[in-house]
């Protein structure tokens, strides 16, 4: 599998990350296939050169790589299991790589099931955010069979830039869970400072610029901490999103029977922030937490805040 025009890709799951990946693919030149159920999503990755699918089943049979990039565990399981799954289509030695960020365990589950069909299931999920997927710079982190990971590299090339495989089925979300204990962790530590600074009466982008540079710098204070002070709360990782990703994370913790006290404060942060209408918004609006529990707001907050 190394020319691009004898890999013919099935790609499910054209949202906020998936349309990005798939269009890196199809510029990368790859023969893309390409499904969601949103039917506008579909016909804007057509728009672009992919061919379009009527349904999962439309994919399968043709492809040799079929890319999932769904919400959450059920979506995944659906698609790869349910009628007219991937499971009845795909022929043996074809390769599923899930991108999403799902449960470990069911992921593992189903690669089983596949391995007895003879078809071969790789997690890899990615860190980036849609700005990773829109410029391939996403970081994905694999796990399954080493043989399927090679020859599908070439395909992770053109969406990512540090492509790692850390071990076996489930390995790559389990890493992609640790990811995301120190994501929310972090952004919880970057609203407490932000609060505590806005109440002194620091300048916030002078304050962001200066933790920058030192020690505390990070990616959610670089990326989100424009928005976080201006009060954006728009499009980016859903609240919803991250408070799936946490549940994951406590469901492997605990079974584990690894406490994790941070990530469990963190994640009442976040249920407080979908109880007041955020789910939908950006991650960043974690923020407004901080606003409601000190009773200040970013200068340039909207008026929709709840
Ligand atoms: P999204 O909700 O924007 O996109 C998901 C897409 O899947 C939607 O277009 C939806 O219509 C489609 N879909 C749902 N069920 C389907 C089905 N049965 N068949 C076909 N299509 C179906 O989500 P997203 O932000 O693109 O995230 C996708 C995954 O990637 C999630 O697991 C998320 O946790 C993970 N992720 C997201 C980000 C991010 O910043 N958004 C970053 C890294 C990882």
């Amino acid at each position: 599998m190394n020319e691009k025009d004898t890999i013919r890709i099935g790609f499910v799951g054209l949202g906020t990350m998936g349309r990005e990946m798939a269009r890196n693919l199809v510029e990368a030149g790859y023969a893309v296939t390409a499904y969601d159920i949103a039917p506008a999503a579909v016909d804007a990755l057509a728009a672009l050169g992919a061919r379009p699918a009527a349904g999962v089943a439309d994919i399968g049979a043709g492809a040799d790589v079929v890319i999932t990039m769904l919400p959450d565990t059920p979506h995944v399981e659906e698609v790869v299991l349910g009628a007219g799954g991937l499971i009845e289509t795909m022929r043996p030695g074809s390769i599923i790589i899930d991108m999403s960020t799902i449960s470990p365990a069911a992921t593992r589950a189903m690669a089983e099931r596949l391995a007895s069909t003879g078809i071969f299931m790789l997690d890899a999920p990615v860190s980036g955010g849609p700005i990773g997927a829109k410029t391939a710079t996403l970081s994905i982190m694999a796990g399954g069979d080493a043989d399927a990971f090679a020859r599908v590299r070439p395909v992770l090339s053109a969406m990512g830039t540090t492509i790692t495989r850390v071990g076996e089925s489930g390995a790559g979300q389990t890493v992609k869970l640790c990811n995301q204990l120190v994501c929310g962790v972090n952004l919880q530590a970057i609203c407490e400072a932000l609060a505590l600074g806005r109440a002194c009466g620091v300048d916030l982008d002078q304050m962001r610029a200066v933790l920058l540079g030192g020690s505390a710098s990070s990616w959610m204070l670089d990326k989100l901490g424009p928005a976080m002070i201006a009060g954006d709360a728009g499009a980016g990782f859903r609240i919803d999103l991250m408070l799936k990703d946490l549940r994951l994370t406590l469901d492997m913790a605990q079974a584990q029977s690894v406490p994790l006290p941070a990530t469990s404060l963190v994640t009442t942060q976040y249920l407080e922030a979908r109880a007041h209408g955020e789910g939908a918004n950006g991650n960043q609006a974690l923020f407004r937490v901080y606003d409601r529990m000190t009773g200040q707001r970013a200068a340039g907050a909207s008026d929709s805040q709840p």
